[in-house]
């Protein structure tokens, strides 16, 4: 999700060059992100009268508008358009009265009881909660030829677009538990599953590989490393490299339909790390069965705390206890 730029450590800024300047404009509910977790725990905190502010980052709507037909959300019989149905929430959150913004948050000060969040390097707000749902993203190899596909051929999610690709050939790039778990769902619709493996082994749980092993369409290509892709206007075809490096490299060429990235996840946590506890990728941590990180007053939702289920649904749902932990929090502040 590239709602809020992930910032590797290079380009991280210190603790003191993050610290915001005043506040221009004092929220008692700020929310950053508007994916399914953003737009849910507005929709909430609006209802309950928080009046909150939502801060949409660069992508409003999200990785749903990535994504062409979303038909694993409950309630959508016939599946929905993924920006539609963002369209959708967001109009929902409005009608309650959130105020919806564009802009990106740039710097976070959790230091004190009042929070404050830099938008575009340049307004600060202060607030006495703040919901974070800035998402993740999916990390691509950074091919020429996967930016071109994308849509067509390439994804980075096989729970949202594996029926396209039903009774047909595809290739999943990875080797860890993601990749396994896309290769073995995947293999459940398509004909032929092919793991690009660029190591002679796998990252993935011993129980996970067990899982591949013995899935009969599942072929492990290990010491594979992606060239490019080929096809006209859809993927059909993938270079190559086996043995990289090594005496006997060559590139082969495989027939596919479509091709998955399941190479990990950045979450977009850089800007908070100076004040949240976080798991060594980056993903916030919450108290076990609620939304509460380890400041007060800050709730973390959405794929931002959860590397295991990322789904638009799970999102919500964890959008809706951010903005119920927000209301508690405010109350008791009263
Ligand atoms: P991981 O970082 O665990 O694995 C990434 C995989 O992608 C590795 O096999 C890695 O290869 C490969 N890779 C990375 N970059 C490239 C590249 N440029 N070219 C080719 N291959 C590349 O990410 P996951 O998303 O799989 O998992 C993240 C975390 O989430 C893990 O802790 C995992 O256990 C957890 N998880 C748990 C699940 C569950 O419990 N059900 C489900 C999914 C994830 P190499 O091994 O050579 O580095």
């Amino acid at each position: 999700m590239d709602l809020f730029k992930p910032m590797d450590n290079k380009g991280t800024k210190t603790k003191k060059e993050n610290k915001p300047k005043e506040a221009s404009e004092h929220v008692r509910c700020l929310i950053l992100g508007s994916g399914p977790a953003g737009y849910t725990a507005a929709i909430y905190a609006a209802r309950a009268n928080m009046k909150p502010v939502m801060y949409t980052g660069m992508q409003m709507g999200g990785q749903l508008t990535t994504t062409t037909e979303v038909e694993n959300y409950p309630g959508y019989p016939d599946g929905v358009d993924g920006t539609a149905m963002m369209n959708d929430l967001e109009k929902q959150a409005k009608r309650f009265g959130t105020d919806v913004r564009f802009g990106m948050a740039t710097a976070a000060d959790f230091s004190e009881k009042v929070k404050k969040v830099t938008i575009d390097d340049d307004k600060v707000i202060s607030a006495d909660s703040v919901i974070l749902a800035t998402g993740a993203t999916a990390k691509y190899l950074g091919l020429e030829s996967e930016e071109k596909f994308k849509g067509n051929g390439v994804s980075a999610c096989a729970t949202c677009d594996g029926f396209f690709f039903k009774d047909k050939v595809v290739a999943v790039v990875g080797g860890g538990d993601t990749a396994a778990e896309e290769a073995t769902y995947l293999a459940g619709l398509c004909k032929k599953v092919y793991m690009i493996v660029r190591r002679d082994e796998l990252r993935a749980s011993k129980a996970m590989q067990k899982r591949v092993f013995n899935t009969k369409n599942i072929e492990i290509l290990w010491k594979h490393q992606t060239k490019e892709l080929k096809g006209d206007g859809v993927v059909q075809s993938v270079d190559l490299y086996k043995n990289k490096g090594e005496k006997n490299e060559e590139v082969v060429s495989v027939d596919i339909d479509g091709f998955f990235l399941a190479i990990g996840h950045t979450p977009n946590s850089a800007i908070f790390r100076d004040y949240l506890d976080m798991n060594e990728t980056g993903y916030v941590i919450t108290r076990p069965g609620t939304t509460k990180t380890n400041v007060p007053g800050v709730f973390a939702s959405g794929d931002l705390q959860d590397n295991v289920y990322r789904q638009a649904v799970t999102a919500a749902g964890t959008g809706c206890m951010a903005a119920l932990d927000a209301e508690r929090y405010l109350g008791e502040l009263e």
